[in-house]
C-alpha cells in the first residue's frame, strides 16, 4: 500500500495529506526527514527541539509525529510522555528516531507510548514502511478542532514526569504491602495504613472474598462514621450489616466534619488472572470522589490483584498445615503451638491454664462393626459436639486417632472439671448414628498447668488421667492433681452426674 492509500478523504471525496510534525535539533535530519516525507505526500511542520513540538501539538491538529530522542531539556521519550497525558494528544501516533539503538532505550520509548522506534541508520530503508505501519494501527482521524492554548512545556513536563512518578511509588508500596506480612487481619491493617495516606475520600473499603465465602473487610473513615457502623455508611459502601470490619482506621479529617449524605460509590475490581479477589469501594458521598482519588484507587487495586491473590494463597497453605482434613479441626501440630503459646502466657503472667484429653471409649470396635466410614462419621460429630460445648478462647485440636486435646487458657483445675463433666456429657448425648452405633462415649483426662513443667510433661498428666478414666469404666472425667507428680493416689474421680471440684 502506498502511502497516499493513508491520507484521509475529505469531505469532497479529495484525499487530504498527513499532518506530520517532525522534530530534531539536527537541522541536516530535519530537512532530511522533511523531504522523504514531503515526497509521499505529507504535510510537513518542523520544531527544532521538545519545547517548540509540544507547543506546536497543542495548538495544530496533527496526524503523525516523527521525533528524535536526544535533544535539549526535553527529550523525545519525555515529548511522548507529554503527548499521551494530554486528552488531545493522547491518541497521535508518534514515530521516535535515535542513534543509539540500544535495547534500554528501545524500551523506555516503548514505555513512554511511542508506536516504533527506529535508528538512525536505519533511516533510509525503514522509516517510510515503520510509518506506514504505525498510521495502519492508528489511521488519522477528522481533522481535530483545536482551540489555541497557551502552555509551559517545562511546566508540564514537570508535572507529567511527576505524576508518573507518583504513580511508580504508589505501586511498589502496594506490591510490598505482603513484606513479613502472615495474617489478613495484619494485611489489613497495613493495606488501610497505606490507604489513610494516599486515599483523601471520605470512606475506603478493602473488601477481601477469599475462596468459601470467607470475606472480610477493612474501613478507612475520614468522615465520622459511628460505632457499630451506621446503616447508612454500610448501605453506600455495601458492607454486609452483620459482619464488622476486620480493621478499621479513622483518619478525622476537617473536610468531612459531616457525614456524607448519598452518592455514588466508586467500585475498583481486585482480581489476579481473571479471578475476582475483592474491590477497593470509595465513597464520598455528596462530595463525591476526586479525579486523583480514582486514579490513585485504580493503580492500587490493579497492583493489589497479585497481593492479595499470595496473601490467599499463604492462608490456604497454613490453613492446610495446621488443620485436620477429616474433623476440620486444628492438628496435632497447631494444638502443640497453640498449647505453647498458652504456656508461655500462663507462666509468664500466673494466670491458670488446663488442658482435657478425651478419648472415644471403645472405638475400635465402632470400625469393626459398622466400618471405617461409620468411624470417621463418629470422629466429625464428636469433633463437632466437643467445639459446640466449650468456650471462644478454648481451643480444640484432634492429638491423635479417637484423641482430642482441648486448651482451657485462664480456667483452673476447678474450671476445668465441669468444662470436662459438660464435653463427656454432650458426647454421651449425641443422637443415634445412621449405619452406626446408637451411641458413644469418651473418657477424659484432666490436668492443670503448674508452673516450670514442660509440653510434654503437662500433656503426660492428662494422659495418665485418661487412662485412669479408662481403667475406671470409662465414660467418665478423671482429675490429676494440680501439684507434684501425680500418681494413682491422688487421682480423684469425677463419676456421670456428679460435678465435684467445682
Ligand atoms: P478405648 O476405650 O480403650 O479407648 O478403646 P478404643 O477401641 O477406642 O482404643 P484403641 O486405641 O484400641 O483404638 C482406636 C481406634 O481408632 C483404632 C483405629 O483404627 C481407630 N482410628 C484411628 N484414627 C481413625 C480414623 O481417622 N478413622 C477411623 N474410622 N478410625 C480411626
Ligand atoms: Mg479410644
Ligand atoms: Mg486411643
Amino acid at each position: 500500500m502506498g502511502m497516499d492509500s493513508i491520507g484521509r478523504e475529505s469531505g469532497d471525496g479529495k484525499k487530504r495529506p498527513i499532518r506530520t510534525l517532525v522534530v530534531d535539533d539536527s537541522a541536516l535530519i530535519r530537512k532530511t526527514v522533511e523531504l522523504r516525507l514531503r515526497k509521499v505526500g505529507h504535510e510537513v511542520t518542523t520544531a527544532e527541539d521538545g519545547e517548540e513540538a509540544f507547543r506546536q501539538a497543542m495548538n495544530a491538529p496533527f496526524d503523525l509525529v516523527v521525533s528524535d530522542v536526544t535533544m535539549g531539556a526535553i527529550s523525545g521519550v519525555h515529548l511522548c510522555r507529554m503527548l499521551r497525558s494530554d486528552p488531545h494528544t493522547r491518541d497521535l501516533p508518534i514515530v521516535l528516531l535515535t542513534g543509539e539503538d540500544d535495547p534500554r532505550s528501545r524500551f523506555w520509548g516503548r514505555s513512554a507510548g511511542a508506536d516504533a522506534y527506529i535508528g538512525k541508520g536505519q533511516m533510509a530503508t525503514g522509516l517510510l514502511p515503520a510509518i506506514e505501519r504505525v498510521l495502519e494501527r492508528r489511521p488519522p482521524g477528522e481533522a481535530r478542532q483545536m482551540t489555541s492554548r497557551s502552555v509551559d512545556p517545562l511546566a508540564r513536563l514537570s508535572e507529567v514526569l511527576d505524576r508518573h512518578l507518583y504513580d511508580a511509588v504508589v505501586m511498589s508500596e502496594a506490591q510490598r504491602l505482603m513484606d513479613h506480612v502472615s495474617e489478613r487481619r495484619e494485611f489489613c491493617e497495613r493495606a488501610l495504613d497505606f490507604l489513610g495516606d494516599v486515599i483523601g475520600c471520605a470512606y475506603a473499603v478493602l473488601r477481601i472474598e477469599g475462596a468459601n465465602g470467607d470475606e472480610s473487610h477493612a474501613l478507612l473513615a475520614r468522615a465520622p462514621c459511628p460505632e457499630p457502623i451506621s446503616l447508612a455508611v454500610r448501605g453506600a459502601i455495601a458492607l454486609p450489616p452483620p459482619i464488622e470490619p476486620l480493621a478499621v482506621l479513622r483518619k478525622h479529617d476537617p473536610r468531612h466534619a459531616e457525614r456524607p449524605t448519598s452518592g455514588e460509590t466508586y467500585r475498583f475490581a481486585i482480581e489476579a488472572g481473571g479471578e475476582r479477589l475483592g474491590e477497593l469501594a470509595l465513597y464520598g458521598g455528596h462530595k463525591g470522589v476526586s479525579a486523583q482519588d480514582e486514579r490513585t484507587a485504580t493503580i492500587v487495586a490493579r497492583t493489589l490483584g497479585p497481593v492479595v491473590k499470595s496473601m490467599l494463597l499463604l492462608e490456604d497453605t497454613r490453613r492446610l498445615a495446621t488443620t485436620d482434613a477429616l474433623t476440620g479441626l486444628a492438628n496435632r501440630r497447631r494444638t502443640t503451638e497453640r498449647l505453647q503459646e498458652e504456656m508461655r502466657r500462663a507462666a509468664r503472667h500466673g494466670v491458670p491454664l488446663s488442658v482435657l484429653l478425651c478419648d472415644i471409649d471403645r472405638f475400635k470396635s465402632v470400625n469393626d462393626t459398622y466400618g471405617h466410614n461409620a468411624g470417621d462419621e463418629v470422629l466429625r460429630a464428636v469433633a463437632t459436639a466437643l467445639g459446640c460445648t466449650l468456650r471462644e478462647v478454648d481451643m480444640v485440636g484432634r492429638w491423635g486417632g479417637e484423641e482430642f486435646l482441648t486448651i482451657l487458657p485462664d480456667t483452673g483445675l476447678a474450671g476445668a472439671a465441669v468444662a470436662a463433666e459438660r464435653v463427656r456429657a454432650a458426647i454421651e448425648a449425641l443422637p443415634a448414628f445412621e449405619d452406626g452405633p446408637a451411641s458413644v462415649t469418651t473418657s477424659v483426662g484432666v490436668a492443670a498447668y503448674v508452673r516450670g513443667i514442660g509440653l510434654e510433661a503437662f500433656v503426660e498428666r492428662a494422659d495418665k488421667a485418661l487412662y485412669e478414666a479408662k481403667e475406671s469404666g470409662r465414660n467418665c472425667v478423671i482429675l490429676a492433681p494440680a501439684e507434684d507428680e501425680p500418681s494413682a493416689d491422688d487421682l480423684e474421680t469425677v463419676r456421670p452426674g456428679t460435678e465435684s471440684a467445682a
